[in-house]
């Protein structure tokens, strides 16, 4: 039974907008979560590579062993030339399923008291003086108007709420990743080695990758920037990457979607309304990871908007709050990152088959993160002290 009232609604039920139900709900506000799709976590489009440490410090318990297709032990990197090193991983790594991951998150958020609801799509805001009032929405083909304290938009990288809601939302195409993934089988890799592929010719300002997912199953698939894609497809690039190097493999699972690698939203915070997850361009912009960082916008936008209800206050001033929050504990990272990003882009492949070879040839153990990019952009000093900042912990 729908209510024509609730404290907080959650647009969106990925990985943000279950985090932000649950952490919202916790705090004993009512929550409605609403999903477009008729199922939580499905259609996958995800390499789903997350940290070991980065997902437990998000959640409260320990990651359940079904959400886990692989354990991580291992990275590799190939440069264009064929070269390729074994980096120290600075902790485990895990391959999700993300059917189960997505679907157990949602169900959290429900065990606290959050109402979740599925083919429901949100198709409008309700303003009041500017300020956001609650979603016009259609649920199982029936429309409804509720009303709400504050609107979490999470509705992921084709976010329109936040839009509607009057933020700026535009990304620059080269920050856009345009990806393609396949799940291909019986392609007979190690299942504990994630394999990442850099070649500025055939992948530029992106990267491909290989994500393990057990019983000779893995993610292949790649990324570029998004004014690459108009000289040639993500997908044509990656049909052309499996056909040199997985002849034989089965197609099992085919997926295209964009990553955002940006910096976040101008603002992720207005009156009645906090963003989050990859419709705030929460995702750091070097690795286009987004799982973890949309968790903790969503973690920290579902909180904060109980407090806002709790205190009687849901304007701007109040959740402005939320945005130093995120600025404070990954903001600062993904502007570091960023830059990062931005220099790594303008290596060649002749500086990739270099740094790899000079790498390779150091014993493991100062094959570190830090080292390796220490070493890419050494011919670009003025950004070895964001390196230093990005990269030190993992020394
Ligand atoms: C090919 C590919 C590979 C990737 N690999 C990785 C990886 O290995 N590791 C990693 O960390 N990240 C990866 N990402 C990124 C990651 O998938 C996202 O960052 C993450 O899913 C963001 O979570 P979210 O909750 O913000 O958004 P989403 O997971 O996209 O969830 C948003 C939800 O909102 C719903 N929605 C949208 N509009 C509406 C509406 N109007 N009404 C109701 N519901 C709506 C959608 O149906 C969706 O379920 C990858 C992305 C792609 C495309």
């Amino acid at each position: 039974m729908i209510e024509n009232f609730y404290d907080v609604i959650v647009v969106g039920g990925g990985p943000a907008g279950s985090m932000a139900a649950y952490a919202a709900a916790k705090k004993g506000v009512s929550v409605l979560m609403l999903e477009k799709d008729k199922e939580i976590g499905v259609p996958v489009r995800c390499a789903e590579a997350v940290g070991k440490e980065g997902i437990e410090n998000i959640l409260d318990d320990p990651p359940d062993p079904r959400w886990i297709d692989a354990i991580i032990r291992q990275f590799k990197f190939n440069a264009p030339d064929g070269g390729s090193f074994f980096p120290t991983l600075p902790g485990t790594g895990y391959v999700l399923n993300r059917k189960i991951f997505d679907f157990d998150l949602a169900m959290r958020a429900a065990g606290v008291g959050a109402q979740v609801v599925t083919r429901a799509y949100v198709k409008g805001l309700i303003k009041d003086n500017g300020a956001v009032k609650g979603v016009h929405c259609v649920i199982d083909k029936k429309e409804h108007s509720i009303n709400s304290r504050v609107v979490i938009a999470a509705d992921g990288v084709e976010s329109r709420v936040a839009r509607w809601a009057g933020l700026n939302t535009t990304t620059r195409l080269r920050d856009m990743e345009t990806c393609c993934q396949y799940t291909l089988a019986g392609i007979g890799t190690p299942a504990d080695v994630c394999e990442f592929y850099f070649n500025q010719q055939e992948i530029p300002g992106g990267y491909a990758w290989l994500f393990p997912k057990g019983e000779g199953i893995a993610n292949v698939g790649l990324g570029i920037a998004g004014n690459f894609s108009r000289h040639k497809a993500a997908e044509a690039r990656l049909q052309e990457f499996v056909a040199k190097r997985f002849p034989k493999a089965s197609i099992l699972y085919k997926t295209i979607g964009g990553v955002p690698c940006a910096n976040r939203i101008e603002k992720i915070s207005a009156d009645g309304i906090l963003v989050a997850g990859d419709a705030a361009l929460q995702g750091n912009p070097l690795t286009g990871g987004g799982i973890t960082t949309g968790m903790v916008g969503g973690k920290t936008a579902g909180r904060v908007a109980a407090e806002a209800v709790q205190t009687g206050d849901c304007s701007s001033t109040f959740l402005h709050k939320y945005e130093k929050e995120w600025d404070k504990r990954a903001g600062k990272a993904q502007q570091r990152y960023y830059k990062i990003k931005e220099s790594v882009k303008k290596l060649t492949n002749d500086d990739l088959n270099a740094a790899a070879a000079k790498i390779s040839a150091l014993p493991p153990n100062k094959q570190t993160l830090l080292r390796i990019f220490q070493t890419l952009l050494r011919h670009q000093p003025s950004i070895i002290v964001e390196v230093l900042k990005a990269f030190r912990p993992f020394a």
